[in-house]
């Protein structure tokens, strides 16, 4: 029989850049996991915004099941009927006119960032390179969109980093008008921050930057990686807010966790990208188009989008609930069911040991930064798991709090 796996192997074997959770997640159903000692957790992490309809959901299995015994993959040397599928709905659903697919965030944004320097390129002007990106944004981990990231921590190490992309102050309209010139190819930006803390832009400063590149002629780029399909209660965050963008991007909950990601853009900056000058071998592959086309079917409806919104209510209800009875969160954010925490002065840089805490008590949460909680639960997370969910979180959060004194 061969031995065991066990979560040491990790430290074994695995390119030390994260640190898992002292457990391994063996199976899982909706919104509830198992372990390999078969312990039960509840599911508000949602595998990062990825889960939008939980584990293992029916549907997407079926299709999945299908799909294998039909075809998996033929390469960029031939189209499929699944993808095509899914650049119809993104199309008929969202501003765009035309749409890549690629794997991941991080390379939807890499499109996107290419896509707005070939534009400027093509205009003949060489002066027009640069970027506008935000302090405390994330954007992904190739070396461009870790640069165009604004926490330096993620990128300095990889120097020399690519030049001519700069951060203004997320929601500082006054800061952005200084940093957006005749010389910006693209501004972009996630109408909620994420990994940074959970932060929604407001209304006007997203207005702001269309305008500003409206002026100045750049793309306007909403990198909505996290906040798409449905996780704000509209197919997508912009919609919400009003503010259409040239490019958006997306990825996460697209694959409902199978790996897929792509950029949406409108026509008159999508026609510089001719062939051959970007690309990816499994990008728009027939098995992802298969799942994203059934994601976004059972997701883009009335139903399902105001769900998210009842359940937002009913998980802050639960959240204030908690803060009634223990001093933990100065504030709670967020959009839909992304949610941040912000933990109040004497938790201070807890989020971590709260996140190892909750998984003892049998919930996985996220953390953003140091000192926010995030949950991303699925979108169809019932009613009661929220309940227990929380009623786990919050012993957590009690036994923190007393060693906390
Ligand atoms: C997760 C994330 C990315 C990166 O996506 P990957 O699939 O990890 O490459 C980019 N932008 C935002 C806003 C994200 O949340």
């Amino acid at each position: 029989m061969p031995q065991a796996i066990t979560r040491q192997n990790f430290d074994q074997w695995m390119l030390p850049v994260y640190a898992p959770a002292d457990f391994i997640p063996v199976r899982a159903k909706g919104s509830r996991l198992w372990d390999q000692q078969d312990k039960e957790y509840i599911d508000f992490a949602g595998g990062i915004a990825v889960n939008a309809l939980g584990h293992c959901h029916p549907q997407l299995q079926q299709v999945l099941i299908e799909q294998s015994a039909r075809l998996w993959h033929t390469g960029n040397g031939y189209t499929n009927e699944p993808i095509l599928g899914v650049a119809k709905q993104l199309t008929e659903a969202t501003f765009a006119d035309r749409v890549f697919f690629c794997n991941s965030g991080a390379e939807a944004n890499e499109a996107a960032l290419k896509l707005a320097r070939k534009y400027a390129h093509d205009q003949g002007n060489p002066q027009k390179r640069g970027i506008v990106a935000f302090k405390n944004a994330f954007h992904g981990r190739t070396l461009f969109t870790v640069t165009a990231g604004g926490q330096p921590a993620y990128s300095a190490d990889f120097a020399p980093l690519p030049p001519d992309i700069s951060h203004a102050r997320f929601n500082d309209i006054e800061s952005a008008r200084a940093a957006i010139n005749s010389h910006t190819c693209a501004v972009i930006v996630e109408p909620v921050q994420g990994e940074g803390g959970v932060i929604p832009a407001s209304a006007g400063f997203l207005q702001a930057l269309r305008e500003l590149c409206d002026q100045h002629g750049a793309l306007l780029i909403f990198d909505e990686v996290q906040t798409g399909v449905g996780r704000t209660g509209a197919l997508y965050a912009y919609m919400k807010y009003g503010v259409e963008p040239d490019v958006m991007t997306t990825a996460k909950a697209l694959g409902g966790g199978f790996p897929i990601g792509a950029m949406l853009a409108k026509e008159h900056c999508a026609r510089v990208m001719t062939v051959g000058t970007h690309g990816t071998t499994y990008g728009g592959n027939p098995l992802a188009g298969a799942i994203a086309g059934k994601v976004l079917s059972l997701i883009n409806t009335p139903e399902t989008l105001a769900g998210v919104s009842e359940r937002e209510q009913y998980f802050r209800r639960g959240l204030a609930d908690i803060m009634q009875r223990l001093p933990v969160f100065s504030e709670v954010r967020g959009e839909g069911l992304l949610i941040g925490c912000q933990l109040t002065e004497r938790l201070q840089g807890k989020a971590k040991a709260i996140s190892l805490a909750a998984a003892r008590q049998g919930v996985m949460v996220l953390i953003a930064g140091a000192s926010v909680i995030r949950f991303a639960p699925a979108l169809n997370i019932p009613f009661a798991d929220i309940d227990e969910g929380l009623n786990r979180l919050a012993q957590a959060l009690h036994a923190v709090v007393q060693e906390a004194g």
